[in-house]
């Protein structure tokens, strides 16, 4: 039974380690086919051999609202070392875009929340508004590790596109205004700031 005490931050088989490798991030939502997982275009992030790659374990976490229930949230893959593969005999993880490496939480509820406090509502209200699954403590940890992550989060976006001028002292709102501009017509830019940089957006 999955452990009913989440924790978004380090959700159960998280691996700390994780975070600083090049995350591989494919398009597509939980539940999608297993094609939103094809191995072309990719290559192993430990030694580069895209000949040798193989589907290991699919990556299941846990359901926000639902702790009972399981999300697929990527793929584990092998590169083989077997036979005339020429791979290195290690794995690694590809991710589907909506999922927050590490984290329980998925793109689409962080994007949400931050969507709240632009419209001027305080991080309490917000989690409360979307019925958050989590302490409020951790919410703020949410807030904290975010703006801990955001000079490089902007670093990225202004290679994309100058920030818009805003109205806003707090650099983490400047922030979500400035994906909005990079992503215009995304209904959820974290998960398609991880497809276009393949870098999470939360560390
Ligand atoms: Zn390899």
């Amino acid at each position: 039974m999955p452990s009913k005490k989440l924790d978004p931050l380090f959700p159960p088989g998280a691996k700390k380690t994780d975070a600083s490798f090049a995350f591989p991030f494919r398009a597509g939502y939980p539940g999608t086919p297993r094609t939103a997982f094809s191995l072309k275009q990719l290559s192993c992030p430990h030694c580069d051999q895209s000949q040798s790659l193989n589907r290991h374990s699919v990556l299941y976490g846990n359901d926000p609202f639902d702790c009972a229930k399981e999300r697929v949230r990527g793929q584990r893959v092998f590169c083989s070392n077997r036979g005339q593969r020429g791979g290195c005999g290690r794995t690694f993880s590809v991710f589907l875009a909506e999922v927050l490496p590490r984290h329980t939480l998925t793109a689409s509820l962080v994007w949400q929340c931050l969507l709240k406090l632009l419209a001027g509502l305080s991080l309490k209200a917000a989690a409360e508004k979307l019925r958050l699954p989590f302490a409020l403590e951790t919410v703020y940890r949410l807030r904290r590790s975010l703006r801990h992550g955001l000079d490089l989060l902007r670093t990225r976006l202004c290679r994309e596109q100058t920030p818009p001028g805003s109205a806003h002292p707090d650099p983490l709102l400047q922030t979500v205004e400035h994906l909005q501009v990079v992503f215009p017509r995304s209904g959820c830019p974290p998960a398609d700031f991880q497809l276009r940089f393949q870098r999470p957006f939360l560390g």
